[in-house]
């Protein structure tokens, strides 16, 4: 973030700055717009379970389909939308959306939903997800919910017990990015997980020692706690099979599928199955 860098650097870079502030806001007054205009979307990856050879879920992504800028990126404009006070409106926005289209899905798959820490602030979070789930008629064991370690960076013991009442009803809680954020093992004693995220930057280079120790004692941290694991970014048939080595058969990544519009799950679940054709050969797809 530009405003934290040191006094000199503000003062040599303060034309930018102010560009940059001033393109932030508009881009808030944009965003402001865009909830009531309907340009938002979700976009939807798949999980992919290789033991047992099939799309055990989708993970909800954010796209803002921006009139003059095109597709933005959701780690652009989230930001943003916390500053401009409208994340809990988007958050609500997302959670409906997504629980409504899963509930049309197959059973057996399961939706992820990323919920920022600012959304924790609010006193309705429980509240809406009840709602979402009641309206859609999706049962609780098919919501999944995605949070971050910077969730434990303030009120920690109030967060501890939002996600225990998550639990309850439920829903499965997953730790994403596991191993970048501030906090990890302290808060894997202190509150059960169903499963952790292991991140796509150590995935992506296996080959490197220290990224697969990383990545073979977070899936033993898995084990000996009682949590499930899936790895994020998987591109590379090396990869997927790296990863199955170590013991982790859930992953998610562009070697499967990138992010797609609902309308294209059916074909993306009909690829994926036929990739498969009886054993692990899945061809790399060039995409
Ligand atoms: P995330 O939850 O860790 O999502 C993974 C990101 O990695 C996604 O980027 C996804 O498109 C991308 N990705 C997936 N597979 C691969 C791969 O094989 N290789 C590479 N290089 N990248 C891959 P995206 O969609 O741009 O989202 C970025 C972040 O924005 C997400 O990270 C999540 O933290 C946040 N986000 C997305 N949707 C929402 C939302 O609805 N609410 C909130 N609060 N945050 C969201
Ligand atoms: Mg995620
Ligand atoms: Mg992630
Ligand atoms: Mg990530």
């Amino acid at each position: 973030k530009e405003e934290r860098s040191d006094s000199g650097a503000f003062q040599l870079f303060e034309p930018a700055l102010r560009a940059n502030l001033r393109q932030r806001r508009e881009m808030e007054l944009d965003l402001k717009a865009a909830l009531d205009a309907d340009e938002f979307q979700l976009y939807y990856q798949p999980f992919v379970d290789i033991a047992d050879k099939r799309v055990s879920g989708f993970e909800a992504l954010l796209r803002w389909n921006h009139p003059a800028k095109g597709m933005v990126s959701p780690g652009v404009f989230i930001p943003l939308a916390e500053e401009a006070g409208l994340i809990e409106r988007l958050g609500i926005w997302c959670l409906e959306t997504a629980c409504a289209e899963a509930a049309t899905w197959p059973e057996s798959m399961t939706i992820s939903v990323n919920l920022s820490a600012m959304q924790f602030k609010s006193a309705t979070l429980l509240s809406d997800i009840d709602r979402a789930l009641s309206n859609s008629g999706l049962a609780p064991e098919r919501l999944q919910i995605e949070v971050t370690e910077s969730l434990f960076l303030d009120e920690s013991d109030r967060v501890l017990g939002i996600l225990k009442e998550m639990r309850r009803r439920g829903l499965t809680v997953s730790m994403d990015d596991f191993g970048t954020g501030y906090s990890s093992l302290g808060y894997l004693s202190r509150f059960s997980f169903n499963k952790i995220k292991i991140d796509q930057s150590f995935v992506r280079d296996m080959g490197r020692a220290e990224n697969l120790a990383i990545v073979r004692s977070v899936i033993g941290l898995s084990k000996s706690l009682n949590m499930q694991v899936i790895a994020e970014g998987i591109e590379t048939e090396g990869q997927m099979r790296a990863l199955l080595a170590e013991g982790c058969h859930e992953m998610q990544g562009y070697f499967f599928s990138t992010p797609q519009p609902k309308e294209e799950l059916p074909r993306v679940i009909a690829e994926i199955t036929k990739r498969w054709a009886g054993d692990l050969t899945i061809a790399a797809e060039t995409t």
